[in-house]
């Protein structure tokens, strides 16, 4: 038998899982503008899984991991949950060769969330320090 990627089959959620579940948590009683709490949205388009939004009354542009420590990260969403779960009982080294990326892209990632857990007074996941 080939020898798999385990980890990865057994652990990491499919994407569109993922993006769900943080849905969820995310926007538990529907989309608003990150800004000035208005509902009062337009629709962008969708960009990988995330649907893009302007705002009708302030205009800012963003998304759905726009204020999120996964925006803007190159990564997969299912890759994220998997590194912040195991972020306080494995090394970058061990990650990344379990996700089979480089060393350096994960150890950037891992610095972010974990100055994020650190020093972010609201929720650390879902409003990114700045
Ligand atoms: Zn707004």
């Amino acid at each position: 038998m080939e020898e798999g990627n385990l980890i990865k089959e057994l652990f990491i959620p499919d994407e569109e899982k993922a993006f769900e579940a943080l849905m969820g948590m995310r926007w538990p009683e529907g989309v608003y503008c990150p800004r000035c709490k208005s509902h009062n949205l337009q629709k962008r388009g969708i960009r990988g899984v995330s649907q893009r939004y302007s705002c009708n009354d302030c205009e800012l542009n963003f998304n759905d991991f726009t204020g999120t420590i996964f925006a803007n990260k190159n990564m997969s969403l299912g890759e994220m949950f998997y590194i912040l779960h195991n972020i306080d009982v494995e090394s970058v080294k061990r990650l990344s060769e379990e996700l089979e990326r480089d060393w350096s892209t994960v150890n950037g990632l891992v610095k972010d969330f974990k100055r994020n857990l650190a020093e972010n007074d609201g929720d650390p996941i879902l409003e990114k320090w700045k």
